[in-house]
């Protein structure tokens, strides 16, 4: 018998109106945990290279990892993996909430969709039976209207949908699930979109047993206890939660202002926990897990219960479009809600634009009379709504700014702040080299978690208890954040390679090491807890190894290669010019040095692909046949 997974996957070929499963064998959820790492094997194994994103037989695929939707803090964690449209290479979105326990319960440990539905389908799975709906009188409702109405059939559901973005292909478009929790980054709504599946609904079911419930029961009881010792845990505990960041390290870090033209910024005073206070509403909890991260905030004229804040959407769409009105902020961030949106790339994306139009790029007669000016009175409102519709200047901005600024010319393709094509994040890496390392070479584009930020470990101003599970990786002393160098590639290494286990698993980086109350050996235990395999912390590192080898493995077939582990040259030509750091910039010589010691350091290959020894060594043979292939 199997502990902790069902020991099946559901095949939904939308095309047809077919189901399927496949049963993986044991040996396989051991190696690769179930998870986006499982997920990321059936791209390799079942989809041929060069397909477009949105082409029917492109995957859709949600997943538990082997932990994640099970009865203890931190699980609350689910992944959306396939082909992103924002960059043509692996695209992962990583979503907490109540979704992933009803995900967990559906029988099935995850979904693939493929094929592509002639008329707007959702797929009901109750008590664990799945089947597929039309969802033709919910299309173009915004996700507030499709759950009101999904949920006077099925009270008791949990509901991950698209909104009007992912139905218009919107290329960061996300998945909102619950309402509140928003499975963003690559662009996995309009891959839904493209395949008109407007909703995944999961009812009933039950979660597999697990291997020792009373051990697991003792590990929730004791993660409130450390929860509330840890300062970091306690500030995504209290009010106002994830959004606070300009409060906290983001100012000792530098601020992204304007598209990062400027770290100047004299209107911090207005992103205040107290000025917060104004507009909360509640939280939106994750099931089992005390952190209560996810708090929800509204202005007076919003649904209230749409309004889950997510850290990186004040940086994005505040400092970086130059707002510093709370009450646009938080009403555009429900909008991303409503819309079915990232907000972070929608600000990236805006602050684009912006600058394009300041130097002129950008043709008045292309505004449509709204106002594109770095500053409060950017019309943040409209522009949402106009992305999201593909209306006039939306219909390009919806591109993503890389794609927009090939369609406007005029040499804007210098103000699109991103990464393999996918937007920024608004947590500046000129002072933080580890961030830079990893925004650069992430498989996914830059995500601000990419791992663990410099600034904890900074020796002025890091957390005092930073150190106390970094030592259990091998990371011993404090570095300054802005420091460069072999030390900090290897910190980073560990430290991205942690966080990738984490999510492989499906656990929350947000309980876990190094900062937050899981230790890696605790990881280990809960794996223990859950599945009944001996394991080592060892074991789990190794985990999210793999999963970092494979992604890279899936954008070297997909034709990339060391070339798109390019940062803006922004970052290399212009210092920070404010705070602590003013002065600092990235030195070109020494990053990409960084970038080649971490190739070496992951066995990976000159352009950045796994090597053949690495693909051995990780016990995937089958995938060095891909790599045979392609050489
Ligand atoms: S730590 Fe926060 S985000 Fe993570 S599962 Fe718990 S409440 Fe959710």
């Amino acid at each position: 018998m199997n502990f902790g997974y069902h020991g099946k996957i559901l095949y939904v070929d939308l095309t047809h109106k077919k189901f399927s499963e496949q049963k993986p064998t044991e040996i396989e959820y051991r190696r690769y945990g179930s998870g986006s790492v499982m997920a990321v094997t059936k791209l390799l194994q079942e989809t041929p290279a060069d397909i477009d994103a949105f082409d029917p037989e492109a995957y859709l695929m949600f997943f538990n990892g082997i932990l994640g939707g099970h009865q203890a803090p931190g699980l609350a964690r689910f992944t959306i993996t396939g082909k992103s449209p924002a960059t043509g290479g692996i695209g992962e979105a990583r979503c907490e909430g109540p979704f992933a326990m009803a995900l967990k319960r559906s029988g099935y440990d995850g979904i693939i969709f493929r094929g592509k539905s002639e008329q707007p389908v959702m797929l009901l799975i109750e008590n664990q039976i799945p089947q597929l709906i039309s969802a033709e009188e919910l299309w173009g409702q915004k996700v507030s209207d499709t759950v009101e109405k999904i949920k006077a059939d099925y009270p008791d559901s949990s509901i991950a949908t698209i909104g009007p973005a992912g139905e218009n292909k919107v290329r960061f478009a996300n998945i909102i699930c619950d309402q509140n929790h928003q499975a963003s980054r690559a662009g996995m709504g309009a891959v839904m979109g493209s395949k008109n599946l407007k909703a995944v609904v999961i009812t009933g079911g039950h979660v597999p047993e697990v291997y020792a419930p009373n051990q697991l029961e003792e590990i929730s009881r004791n993660f409130t206890k450390k929860m509330q010792e840890n300062v970091l845990s306690m500030w995504q505990y209290d009010r106002p939660g994830f959004g606070a960041w300009i409060h906290t390290h983001g100012i000792d870090a530098a601020l992204c202002v304007n598209n990062y033209q400027t770290n100047e910024c004299d209107y911090t005073d207005q992103y205040t926990p107290e000025k917060f206070a104004e507009f909360y509403k509640g939280e939106s909890p994750c099931p089992y897990c005390p952190n209560n991260c996810i708090k929800r905030y509204a202005t007076a004229s919003d649904n209230e219960f749409m309004g889950g804040l997510h850290q990186e959407a004040l940086g994005s769409l505040g400092p970086n479009i130059g707002n510093s009105d709370l009450a646009k902020i938080i009403k555009a961030n429900v909008l991303c809600n409503e819309y079915g949106m990232d907000p972070n790339s929608l600000g990236f994306t805006i602050s684009f634009a912006q600058e394009a139009k300041q130097n002129e790029a950008l043709d008045e007669s292309m505004l449509s009379g709204i106002n594109l000016n770095f500053g409060p009175d950017v019309d943040i409102e409209k522009l949402t709504e106009m992305i999201a519709k593909r209306q006039d200047l939306g219909d390009i901005l919806a591109e993503g700014a890389a794609r927009a600024a090939e369609i406007i010319g005029n040499d804007s393709r210098e103000y699109a702040m991103t990464v393999k094509g996918n937007e920024l994040v608004s947590t500046e890496c000129r002072s933080q080299t580890n961030l830079a390392l990893g925004y650069a070479t992430a498989a996914v584009g830059p995500r601000y978690d990419i791992c663990e930020h410099d600034w904890d470990y900074d020796t002025e101003v890091g957390w005092e208890h930073t150190m106390n599970y970094s030592r259990t990786l091998g990371i011993l002393e404090r570095i300054p954040m802005h420091y460069s160098g072999p030390e900090k590639v290897n910190d980073y290494k560990v430290l991205n390679n942690l966080w990738s286990a984490v999510d492989a698993l499906g656990m929350c980086i947000f309980a876990s090491a190094p900062t937050r109350v899981y230790s890696l050996a605790e990881m280990a235990d809960l794996f223990h807890q859950v599945t009944g395999f001996e394991t080592s912390s060892y074991e789990i590192m190794r985990l999210g190894e793999l999963k970092n080898h494979l992604f890279r493995l899936y954008n070297y077939r997909e034709g990339f290669s060391k070339e798109d582990d390019k940062l803006p040259d922004r970052f290399f030509e212009q210092e920070i010019n404010a705070g602590a750091l003013a002065g600092k910039k990235l030195d070109r010589e020494q990053f990409e040095s960084n970038i080649e010691l971490y190739y070496e350091m992951m066995g990976w290959d000159e352009s950045g692909c796994p090597r053949k020894v690495t693909i051995y060594d990780y016990g995937v043979d089958w995938a060095a046949g891909i790599l045979d292939g392609i050489n």
